[in-house]
């Protein structure tokens, strides 16, 4: 019967016509769940803000005008966008500021030309809906009315919730990983994201938070940074961070970066700056060009690698004012711009997103899509946050449609542990939105606390309102245990 039923089959298989085969190659693939078209970068005409009407190109790309025209507080927002938000948006935002902002209101206008980017500007209110709406506005402007009133934060969101602070060599210098550290050397930036994950230490401080300050002078906490990598062969690669490189001096960035390539151990350094995107002309401004250049130099000299991260999180932040600012720095010679978005509720958390973005980056701008990180368990931050589940399919939504090396690793960073691909869970309960997941070195903290061989599981929490209504009703009975089993 098989043999009969294999033949049977194999003999209604003929060849297409020549017509069925032309039409067939004519029409290429089926469509796609995403259509990839390749778009122009666009810079939003600045002067739609009534406030901003008179600004002159020069002014514009200019570093300084920029940071010394930053929106700081609502009234200053006011004066630039005027009647064409209504008056419950303006309460809405100092509302937040009051109640609920982790960190405290800086803008540059770059930024705030982003948002709502392309609309009729013509009536009283006319852009609210739009600006409510806006994916950079909703992490870079939040507002009360955004956040989850059920569950602001979740029960074990913390302040420094992956516990950089614990594992800082010294001051500020975070060795979380065998090979590699995080240096903070400045803990302001030139804009301020509602998400930021050192919420506890970064910026200014708010209404709600009380920030963290560094004890050491400037001076001496770089080079205690310096001593402690020089005596530290281990280590062979810096991600030179804070806040962002863009609020330390030129002269002082480069001369701490220079002594880093001297030391001989050290093979990577990454100079984190979402400033790439928020004050694209601070990179594009002849100084730090200059300066660049001189570092790559350097860098070549010695044998090592030099790029540059940023932080894009909308395919709308990427204009041609910051691809003119990554190409001008992958003109000097280094390595690569990398990007290392947040995956955020009402931001990005849909593939169409997610890839839109990544294409804007990369054919637009030539930043590498790197990571997506899932954004961190800080106080007031469950409106953002995404479920692992939601990661992974979006992980699995983008993949195949971007070359290999630029297609972005959705990752969580799980505190005690680090960064892991969003598949990578030991074991998951998405009843209770409990995953637990596991590592293969040591940091600081666990120091003679295992035994070679024992394996330490540490847990990860999905935002409680993405539950199913038996695990949201578990949380709402044991919300306030200390430890979950
Ligand atoms: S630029 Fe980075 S460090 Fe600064 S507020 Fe934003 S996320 Fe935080």
């Amino acid at each position: 019967m098989t043999d009969i039923a294999i033949h049977s089959h194999v003999s209604q298989l003929t060849a297409p016509s020549a017509t069925e085969l032309a039409a067939a190659l004519g029409s290429g693939l089926p469509e796609q769940p995403y259509a990839y078209q390749s778009r122009s970068l666009v810079e939003p005409d600045w002067r739609r803000f009534p406030g901003w009407r008179n600004v002159s190109t020069a002014d514009w790309n200019n570093p300084q005008w920029q940071r010394a025209h930053c929106i700081k507080t609502v009234a200053q927002l006011r004066q630039v966008v005027g009647e064409l938000l209504d008056d419950s948006c303006y309460a809405d935002l100092e509302r937040d500021q009051r109640e609920r902002a982790t960190m405290s209101m800086l803008l540059p206008p770059q930024m705030l030309n982003t948002i709502a980017p392309s609309l009729d500007t013509a009536t009283r209110g006319g852009i609210t809906e739009a600006f409510r709406t806006d994916p950079v506005r909703r992490y870079m402007v939040p507002l009360y009315s955004d956040r989850r009133q059920d569950w602001p934060s979740h029960p074990f969101a913390e302040r420094d919730s992956l516990h950089e602070q614990d594992m800082w060599a010294v001051e500020g210098l975070t060795h979380r990983y065998p090979t590699k550290v995080l240096a903070e050397v400045v803990a302001t930036c030139p804009q301020y994201c509602g998400h930021c994950t050192r919420m506890d230490l970064v910026g200014n401080s708010t209404p709600q938070v009380a920030k963290a300050r560094f004890v050491m002078r400037p001076a001496d906490r770089l080079k205690a940074m310096l001593d402690y990598l020089s005596t530290t062969p281990g280590v062979r690669d810096v991600v030179v961070s804070g806040g962002d490189v863009a609020n330390l001096p030129w002269p002082r960035l480069e001369a701490f970066v220079s002594e880093l390539i001297r030391i001989s151990s050290i093979r990577d350094i990454r100079l984190a700056s979402k400033a790439v995107v928020g004050l694209p002309q601070y990179w594009s401004s002849d100084e730090v060009r200059r300066g660049m250049e001189r570092l790559v130099r350097l860098a070549r000299s010695h044998d090592v690698q030099l790029a540059v991260h940023t932080h894009a999180n909308a395919a709308q932040q990427i204009t041609p004012a910051v691809a003119a600012a990554a190409r001008g720095l992958i003109d000097t010679g280094l390595r690569d711009v990398r990007n290392q978005g947040v995956l955020m509720s009402g931001v990005n958390d849909s593939v169409e997103a997610l890839l839109d973005l990544s294409f804007a980056l990369l054919d637009g701008a030539a930043i590498m899509p790197y990571y997506f990180y899932l954004c961190d368990m800080i106080p007031f931050s469950e409106h953002w946050r995404t479920s692992v589940s939601h990661a992974q399919d979006l992980q699995q939504g983008i993949l195949g449609y971007l070359p290999g090396f630029a297609t972005p690793r959705i990752v969580c960073d799980v505190p005690f542990i680090g960064k892991r691909w969003v598949h990578q869970p030991l074991q998951y309960d998405r009843e209770r939105g409990i995953s637990y997941w596991t590592k293969n070195y040591r940091t600081s903290l666990e120091k003679g606390a295992e035994e070679p061989g024992n394996v330490t599981t540490h847990q990860y929490f999905d935002p409680i309102h993405t539950l199913p209504e038996s695990g949201q009703d578990w949380w709402r009975r044991h919300a306030s245990m200390v430890e979950v089993d």
